[in-house]
């Protein structure tokens, strides 16, 4: 389903050229089967230090550093939101957009690139990441994917720990390799004690290893385990989904990983088919600790011991 946003409502939010209107909705367009109304969405913004701030709209957490050196943003959420996005901004600070870091490639995260690299911001991420906006993986339906116009694309990428400096604070991008996505970045603020993870931690229904676009079971267990080694035990973690959390929930919700995992292994050793498995329930131990991660109650329970046992089917 297309977004049914008008031009003369992006025109006039954000005032830019025609042909760059028409790339904006090409990015829209590619945000995914339900897409939500985004003119009732607001954005929520949560001060979580003197200078930092997460907004919270439709789609991934966006962090904000702010200051007089510029701002720097983690994900920019959906295109059509680019506006309010903005205004809540320059409700915290009147500095320019500067850096714009990308936890993953998901549209929730990237569809307002265009937008923001518009506006003159710099994009940071990984270069698997940059790869999959060019040739974006087939939808479910098996329909090719709209490949992200050049103002979206991170202009510098990188393979390894990255580090910027502004604003009175050290932030480190670290890759995090084949979790979510095989283009992940975990960002960490040293002076606030923040670490941001894209989508390798949610805090709300169980983790979504999107093998399509190169993500993995083990990988997203090495990420957690990272999260785990850097963080102290007031270190907030903010997730992509979901409310922060500290230290503990992090190492809580790996070792769920490794359980569901043991579980769906014993019932792969009983030969139980895919349909089988998901039907057997085995993440039944933990449900009532996951959150649901939609307004309609559902955890994707479902959705991840199929790919547990996509993953441990696939020969090593
Ligand atoms: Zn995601």
């Amino acid at each position: 389903m297309k977004h049914s946003l008008t031009l003369i409502s992006i025109r006039r939010a954000l005032a830019v050229p025609a042909a760059f209107l028409i790339l904006s909705l090409i990015v829209a367009a590619s945000a995914g089967a339900q897409a939500p109304d985004f003119s009732k969405v607001a954005i929520k913004t949560t001060k979580i230090a003197d200078n930092f701030s997460t907004l919270e709209g439709q789609g991934g957490m966006i962090g904000v550093l702010s200051g007089a050196d510029g701002i720097l943003m983690v994900d920019t959420q959906y295109a059509p939101l680019t506006d309010k996005i903005v205004a809540a901004i320059k409700q915290i600070s009147p500095s320019p957009i500067r850096f714009v870091i990308n936890t993953h490639v998901h549209p929730d995260h990237t569809g307002g690139n265009a937008n923001f690299g518009k506006l003159g911001a710099t994009i940071f991420a990984r270069d698997e990441l940059r790869g999959r906006l060019i040739s974006p993986a087939p939808g479910a339906n098996g329909q090719p994917g709209t490949p992200a116009p050049e103002i979206a694309l991170p202009v510098v990428t990188f393979e390894n720990k990255i580090t910027f400096h502004l604003d009175g604070e050290t932030v480190d991008a670290i890759p995090i390799r084949k979790a979510h996505t095989d283009g992940d970045t975990m960002v960490y603020f040293h002076n606030t004690d923040v670490i941001m993870t894209g989508d390798f931690y949610r805090s709300i229904g169980y983790p979504n290893i999107d093998r399509v676009n190169g993500g993995s079971l083990d990988g997203m267990i090495a990420g957690l385990a990272q999260v785990a080694a850097l963080a102290g035990p007031n270190t907030k973690i903010i997730p992509g989904h979901g409310p922060t959390v500290d230290r503990n929930a992090v190492v809580a919700h790996r070792d769920m990983i490794l359980g569901v995992r043991d579980e769906v292994a014993k019932l792969i050793q009983q030969g139980k088919t895919a349909e089988e498995t998901i039907a057997a329930h085995p993440t039944a131990a933990f449900d009532a600790k996951i959150p649901p991660a939609n307004p309609a109650g559902d955890r994707m329970a479902d959705r991840f011991v199929g790919q547990v046992y996509a993953e441990l089917k696939q020969p090593k």
